[in-house]
């Protein structure tokens, strides 16, 4: 890669790519056949194929008991690197350090790596979520993916023979760190901030983007096609609306979008840091943390995301946040406006989330052409005409998403 003046990965120098390509993965898989097989879940499959394309620099693999108790307790692995949540692989049986393994997705049944592992150990499952979610609650969808793990934690470091169908079904949007890296260089960008996104984008999200673009030399508009909890809007569907909204509202000379493989954990705070990690490692100095980034139903304050990075020792972390306030429509400023700058009360305010407009979408109510642009809107439409009712989710309301929740 051409020299750069882009921010270098978290931890390292240089991204670590744990991904074989050609011959080498080639003998590697013939190798695999004559391995036991350990079969992961979704949320393991995407942490894995993140360790194959640098996503997560500086890992080597799957975390040791030293790394997954400093992670929870103080978000800082044995080798005094900050990391915020922990990136583990379960198993229900005992395996001796020394064996080599072959990782197989639960999903799709392919092969996606092998592992030595070098340490087998048990977790205290409500530690974890204490730490991590501040939750043990089993309603939690983070809390109850770690409290469904196995009995057995497997760490050790990978070797990582596919992408799975991300690079093929999301063609054009996934992307490994290493060329989006290649493309901000090409723009001669150095100031880059990422957009979280996990639903469509609709004006706040826009607005939020807008800002950031004002301060940045780019923005990368960089959302997550793994897996998201039941009655959330399938990720085709939501890069159908992102593409479609910077085609017809963006600069495209100041915008990139890409795709990343992880599942949500919702962790509210500690996932607005591992975002502003892996954001790093894909090439930006900046990550947007807007109102209740990666939380879920009331567990976190509006304005927790934001606290957590002030919080953050000198040095932690390289990527910084860009806060924004709590962004609607107000009718009496006449456009998108926020906490910061409209001085005016609820009632001349529409707030938008996402939550608010699945609901009224799932019920084929009418939405204000505040909320969402009309070409979004059509595109939402279609996709929840096309849902079978027996197969519709109620979305429940909550007091972020009404607008009712206390602000800072
Ligand atoms: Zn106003």
């Amino acid at each position: 890669m051409a020299k750069s003046n882009l921010i270098p990965p978290h931890g390292s120098d240089t991204l670590k790519i744990l991904l074989l390509e050609g011959k080498e993965r080639e003998a590697e898989l013939k190798r695999a056949e004559s391995l036991p097989k350990v079969v992961m879940t979704t949320r393991e499959t995407g942490d894995l194929i993140m360790l194959g394309i640098g996503g997560f620099t500086p890992l080597e693999g799957f975390m040791g008991q030293a790394d997954w108790k400093g992670v929870c307790e103080t978000m800082t692995m044995a080798n005094g690197i900050f990391w915020p949540i922990p990136v583990t692989l379960s198993h229900d049986k005992k395996v001796d350090p020394g064996t080599e393994i072959c990782l197989i997705s639960g999903e799709t049944d392919e092969v996606m790596g092998t592992m030595k592992v070098t340490e087998c150990y048990k977790i205290d499952k409500e530690f974890e979520c204490k730490h991590v979610y501040t939750t043990t609650e089993a309603d939690h969808p983070g809390v109850k993916m770690v409290m469904a793990q196995k009995e057995f934690n497997l760490a050790g470091p990978v070797k990582v023979l596919s992408e799975s169908y991300f690079p093929t079904e999301f063609k054009g949007v996934y992307q490994r760190p290493a060329e989006s890296r290649k493309v901000f260089a090409e723009k001669g960008w150095k100031t880059i901030a990422a957009l979280q996104l996990r639903n469509p984008m609709h004006r706040s999200h826009e607005y939020l983007a807008k800002i950031a673009t004002e301060v940045s030399d780019g923005l990368f508009i960089h959302q997550l096609v793994g897996k998201l909890k039941p009655g959330d809007i399938p990720a085709d569907v939501r890069v159908d609306c992102i593409n479609t909204l910077v085609e017809f509202y963006f600069d495209k000379n100041r915008v990139v979008t890409g795709g990343y493989p992880l599942d949500m954990r919702y962790a509210g705070p500690r996932e607005g840091l591992l975002h502003a990690v892996f954001r790093q490692n894909f090439g930006c100095t900046h990550m947007i943390i807007g109102r209740d980034h990666a939380g879920v139903g009331d567990y976190y304050g509006p304005f927790d995301a934001q606290e957590i990075f002030y919080k953050l020792p000198e040095g932690a972390l390289l990527c910084k946040m860009l806060p924004i306030d709590w962004t609607f429509w107000c009718y009496k400023c006449g456009g998108m406006a926020s906490m910061k700058t409209c001085p005016h009360g609820k009632e001349d305010r529409l707030f938008l989330s996402g939550t608010a407009l699945r609901k009224a979408l799932s019920e084929n109510g009418e939405v204000p052409a505040e909320f969402s642009r009309p070409e979004v809107l059509a595109i939402l439409r279609k996709y929840y005409a096309s849902i079978e009712e027996g197969d519709k989710v109620e979305v429940k309301m909550h007091g972020h998403a009404t607008g009712d929740a206390k602000t800072k």
